[in-house]
């Protein structure tokens, strides 16, 4: 392999894209462009498991920490069977801006194992979890890189890191991971910091436009942890959630939903489209058409795309989900004149509060719920606030604001390190 194809594997193609689609006015230098445009470290894994039947299957995983000038690395590690290295360096480069923009210290990095975690039982996933934590426990740490949950991970899957971690190094290190149960050095409101952050956001960005809270529908799309708790916290904020779908199909009601009986029954196991409800029953696709105030993506990227961006008649699109709308979608999206609030600012709930679950782990004292809703607050409408200045000042949307402020603050960061 020549030095030429070695330069290529390290840069992130859809990195590049995005920051080339940013405004001249944002001008970046060569050397900054190059820095940017590729991950700084990108790992990728072989794990064996032994699975319940006996045999043994090999999972392709990746960890991408994509820059670290602003401090350890963090980022979550999903589990899907469509990860790729490619997505994983986006995603990564993605929480590297996050993190810069929500003012945190950390830089950005992303994990994926490329695995269907439903054909695997709870022994297969705990062995796979232990696997990869064997394979990159030497490239992981609380001042390191520190990752979290993601799609199809949770909380046990990060005690289980926190226990195979304690395995090899031989000492109880909490700080390794984010979204861990209380019991492990969990933070109290982690769970739910995704979506009240972006319920924070969302209700600013109203309140800044003059309109009432009762007066608006909203959809959500997708309803995991973070779907199916901003439709419960907006809607008991006095918002009306019309619609909501799950991979089996969507439910509406233009009077509004019953978001409570509706949650209950989905974390009972019940899928939406067999959940016992008169609200009618719409498929995904409908679902992102409806004639609503608010579009709330909070499923998985690509989701808006060149096909259907044109029929979106929402007004406002917060994007819970990492990449909902494809760079295609933006440009007609704008020409419609739909604001989209950025997933860097309108998801960064999750990785501030596993920012303070990690200084909590750090100064090994515990803080009340309040006291972590209320630093949430503070931290995610102040990185609204500079978005918004920077959109009002130079007249970007709020994506090119929000990218413009968090890339100054790496480049910052380079800087004073004598790196650029
Ligand atoms: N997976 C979440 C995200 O995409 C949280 C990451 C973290 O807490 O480190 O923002």
């Amino acid at each position: 392999m020549t030095n030429g194809n070695l330069y290529d594997a390290n840069v992130c193609i859809s990195c590049r894209e995005r920051l080339e689609a940013l405004p001249e006015t944002i001008s970046l230098t060569a050397g900054e462009f190059e820095l940017l445009n590729r991950p700084q470290r990108a790992y990728s894994f072989a794990i064996p498991v032994r699975m319940d039947d006996g045999s043994v299957k090999v999972f392709n995983a990746y960890r991408v920490q994509y820059n670290n000038a602003l401090g350890p690395t963090k980022g979550g590690i999903r589990y899907h069977q469509d990860v790729d290295f490619e997505e994983v360096k986006t995603l990564a480069f993605l929480m590297a801006l996050k993190t810069s923009l929500a003012g945190i210290p950390f830089g950005g990095a992303k994990g994926g194992i490329q695995v269907d975690p439903r054909e695997l039982s709870e022994g297969e996933l705990e062995r796979l979890t232990r696997g990869f934590v064997r394979a990159a426990h030497t490239f992981i740490g609380p001042r390191i890189d520190i990752p979290a949950p993601d799609v199809n991970t949770n909380s046990q899957t990060m005690a289980w890191i926190v226990d195979e971690y304690a395995n090899i190094s031989g000492a109880y290190e909490p700080g390794i991971v984010t979204g861990k149960p209380l019991e492990l050095g969990g933070s109290l409101g982690r769970g739910e910091a995704t979506s009240l952050g972006g319920a924070y956001v969302l209700d600013q960005y109203i309140k800044d436009s003059g309109l009432q809270r009762n007066e608006l529908t909203i959809a959500v799309q997708g309803f995991g942890n973070v779907g199916r708790n901003i439709a419960r916290i907006l809607s008991g904020w006095g918002y009306t959630i019309v619609a909501v779908s799950d991979i089996s199909g969507a439910r509406y009601d233009e009077g509004g939903l019953e978001v409570e009986t509706i949650c209950s029954e989905k974390e009972g196991g019940c899928i939406l489209k067999e959940a016992k409800s008169d609200a009618k029953h719409l498929s995904n696709e409908e679902l992102l058409a409806l004639d609503i105030d608010v579009l709330i993506p909070a499923a998985l990227a690509d989701q808006i795309t060149e096909k259907n961006a044109s029929r979106v008649k929402a007004k406002v699109i917060l994007e819970m989900a990492n990449a909902p709308v494809s760079k295609e979608a933006d440009a007609i999206l704008a020409r419609q004149g739909t604001v989209i609030i950025p997933d860097i600012l309108a998801n960064a709930g999750g990785v501030i509060a596993s920012y303070f679950e990690w200084a909590q782990n750090a100064g090994n004292e515990y803080w009340k719920l309040d006291e972590v809703n209320k630093k949430l607050r503070e931290k995610i409408l102040g990185a609204y606030t500079r978005v918004q200045e920077r959109t009002l000042h130079n007249g970007y949307d709020l994506r090119t604001a929000s990218y413009e402020v968090a890339v100054e603050r790496i480049l910052k960061a380079e800087k004073l390190r004598g790196n650029l």
